[in-house]
């Protein structure tokens, strides 16, 4: 018997199957899925057990050296990884090392033990010694008397430290083999006990019970089509959740939780944890290594039966699996940007498929892709429309800073904004001014007129590049220079755009001297618990204004904030990326989200230089639909998704010429090979062109945008990327290929 062993080494040598021989002690463990310790040139590395064969590919087979994790990845696992494999192009190590634990992967796993005492006697000898121990050595006896009440196996730590059991006693009794001693495992947990008076399940709206019933019985029927759960903000999204599980529970299945990592707060595994009580296991990145081997492996034992965690956790190695829940679909950070470059919802989705689960995706906001798919009949749609609590939305305020500047006011702040922070700094009501998270892009617009310079070609924001004044689409690579009069109204106020958080920091500093005010980007909560503090100050109302990030949208609950100000809805509507209109709304929805969640009712202020822009205007109206018939009309015009897959090919390198020479050779080999097959004939190659960032870290960076015929399937365009890259080999060493089969970001 030989093993056939695939490699988690992200090079083009290293992609197929190594044989090894199964050393006989090892025979019973090594299963298909397991992680093992193999020697690999002169080093021993982490390779995975794809499959078995009688017959292996070299004369001289190594041995396997050992096994890595107590558990394998079981079959339904592995059919993931090869669809992985196929749908994202990578390696399938590289797919099969994204279900471990980091700690598997280095083989640092570690399980912690503790000692603990057993009674060696029967409990009637141990009643009689008690009795005559008291007065020689009372201590002894109590001890005794201890571990008879609370054990009869029993942590030492806890018969010392707890119930109050002398050290000298304990170790007397062991020493007369009353009692023994022995080590066991503690698992770590994450999971803080729950504090307080346990509330009772609240009674479902006739929405909310609606939906239920209905994920319920198709559950029981399997007929397994995803859910799209489309709930305003507030409806009880997580509560049907709940209910669902509780059913999956009953039927003897276990589910996955998925929630993006950010809104992964206490606050959230403590609802869960509440409700499921040791059932539930969290896997996400703030956990220790140790916290997340011990949690992973519950899971995996069946120990935990319901995992909440962020986008790995989909790959959490429940038995069982009856649902996976992924809640804010559309969230952007489900998908990995490293390789392998999955989009942990479409993976649930897949796995859902395979494990025949329930899948449901919720969201106030569904992607655009989600909703065409529920309108289409792939998915059902079921509507949450009504807060809970029926609590009124905001007021919202568009405010057109094209008047603004008319008026003579350039601050960053409009009247309407300054005055509204000035009034609830005077009522001591706290305010949250929002940004957008990507401030390093520069897009170019007229502050008199509101016009933007967009792509003729692809109707994305130009770019602005320093070097040579000019404006560029990266997608196709037109390029012009920036004009110095608007071309839409003549204006000379043409300007570029990117203020970061901690420039608009310095400006409410400035401006309102006496705020207390407190940052939250991705450069103040790069500590562990810094985002928890940063949170938590807050709500106690230690600080009067938060600026920050989409970061603080997700899922906080902040009850004396009555003001939200975004600072500009334009850096949002601008991004060079065809999803900018949908991040606009997305974005817009959230911020309404946060703003009067307390007893007194929430005003959002809209700053914008295009308050026509149908995503402000939606966004604005909370009119999802609306939002949603505007948007897919202009994604059929571009031919982007849903009426694509595209597939991005970025080539990165130190030396500019090399990288676009490479790029231009591999747009040449793509263009013809997809002239010549039928089933790509509608497929569209744009680029080779600069990345939006067109250097990061020393590297310049080229792409190439594929549109191909969604109907392909994975096998379909994992063949046509191969085949490109087997024909067209990187010329040297330092330069790198990436592709990204339904890039998030096209920058
Ligand atoms: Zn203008
Ligand atoms: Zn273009």
């Amino acid at each position: 018997m030989y093993a056939e062993v695939v490699v988690d080494i992200p090079s083009e040598s290293t992609k197929g199957i190594f044989h090894y021989s199964v050393p006989c002690e090892l025979e019973d463990q090594i299963k298909v899925g397991s992680a093992v310790l193999v020697p690999f040139g002169a080093r021993k590395i982490t390779g995975y057990v794809v499959g078995f064969t009688d017959t292996p590919d070299v004369a001289c087979v190594k041995d396997i050296h050992g096994i890595r994790g107590d558990s394998g990845l079981g079959d339904e696992l592995m059919v993931l990884a090869r669809w992985m494999n196929r749908y994202y192009t990578c390696s399938l190590g590289e797919a099969i090392a994204q279900m471990f634990p980091s700690s598997v992967r280095r083989g640092r796993t570690r399980p912690k033990f503790e000692s603990v005492v057993n009674l060696a006697i029967s409990a009637d000898e141990a009643e009689t010694l008690i009795t005559e121990m008291e007065c020689k050595a009372p201590r002894q006896a109590e001890a005794l008397r201890i571990v008879l009440q609370k054990g009869p196996i029993l942590s030492k730590r806890l018969l010392t430290n707890s119930y109050g059991a002398t050290a000298g006693a304990v170790r007397a009794l062991i020493a007369k083999g009353i009692l023994s001693e022995t080590e066991r495992e503690v698992l770590r947990n994450p999971i803080k006990k729950p504090r307080g008076a346990e509330k009772p399940p609240p009674v479902l709206t006739p929405e909310q019970d609606k939906a239920v019933q209905t994920i319920i019985k198709n559950f029981d029927e399997e007929r397994k089509k995803p859910f799209l759960l489309h709930g305003v903000t507030a409806s009880g999204k997580t509560e049907v959740y709940m209910r669902v599980i509780e059913a999956v529970l009953e039927r003897g299945k276990s589910a996955i939780v998925l929630v993006p990592e950010i809104a992964l707060t206490p606050q959230m595994t403590r609802d869960f944890s509440e409700r499921f009580k040791e059932k539930v296991a969290v896997l996400h990145s703030r956990l220790s290594q140790g916290e997340r081997y011990d949690e992973w492996r519950r899971a995996g034992r069946g120990d935990a039966r319901i995992v909440v965690g962020a986008r790995s956790a989909v790959f959490a190695p429940v038995r069982n699996l009856g649902a996976i829940i992924v809640d804010e679909e559309h969230e952007t950070s489900y998908k990995q940007e490293e390789s392998p470059k999955y989009h942990a919802r479409d993976v649930a989705c897949e796995r859902a498929r395979i494990s025949k689960a329930v899948c449901i995706l919720g969201s106030a906001t569904p992607s655009v892709e989600s909703y065409y798919k529920a309108l289409n009949g792939d998915y059902t749609l079921l509507e949450l429309p009504y807060r809970v609590e029926n609590k009124e939305l905001p007021t919202v305020e568009v405010v057109d800073m094209r008047e603004e500047l008319a008026a003579g006011n350039r601050s960053i702040f409009s009247r309407p904004l300054f005055e509204a922070i000035s009034d609830r700094l005077e009522k001591k009501e706290q305010v949250i001014l929002f940004l957008n998270r990507r401030g390093y892009s520069t897009f170019v617009l007229c502050r008199e007129c509101g016009y933007s310079m967009r792509c003729p070609n692809c109707d994305v924001a130009l770019t602005y590049h320093a070097a040579g004044n000019r404006i560029r689409c990266h997608y196709c690579d037109f390029e012009q220079p920036v004009p110095s009069i608007c071309p839409n109204c003549g204006g000379r106020y043409i300007r570029y755009f990117g203020a970061g958080t901690q420039k608009i920091e310095g400006e409410v500093k400035r401006v309102f001297p006496h705020a207390r005010t407190i940052r939250m980007d991705t450069d103040t909560t790069r500590r562990k618990g810094a985002h928890e503090t940063i949170v938590t100050t807050f709500q106690k109302g230690e600080y009067d204004i938060l600026i920050g990030t989409q970061m603080v949208a997700k899922g906080l609950d902040f009850p004396n904030v009555t003001l939200v100000g975004v600072i500009s809805a334009d850096t949002c509507l601008n991004l060079p990326d065809y999803k900018a209109g949908e991040r606009t709304f997305q974005l817009l929805t959230q911020v309404a989200g946060r703003a009067g969640r307390g007893e007194k009712r929430g005003h959002v202020v809209v700053q914008t230089y295009s308050p026509g822009h149908y995503a402000i205007e939606q966004g604005t109206a909370q009119d999802y639909r609306g939002f949603y018939d505007e948007e897919i009309a202009c994604r059929s015009e571009g031919g982007y998704p849903p009426f694509s897959r595209l597939i991005l090919v970025v080539v990165s390198g130190k030396n500019l010429s090399e990288v676009e020479r490479h790029s231009v050779s591999l747009a040449k080999a793509l263009q013809t090979r997809t002239r010549s097959a039928k089933q790509w004939k509608n497929t569209k190659i744009l680029g080779p062109s600069p990345c939006a960032m067109s250097k990061v870290k020393g590297m310049h960076r080229w792409q190439i945008l594929l549109k191909v015929d969604p109907i392909a399937g994975p096998d379909d365009h994992s063949n046509l990327i191969n085949d490109v890259l087997k024909a067209c080999p990187v010329p040297s060493y330092g330069i790198m290929i990436q592709v990204d089969v339904d890039p998030e970001n096209i920058m």
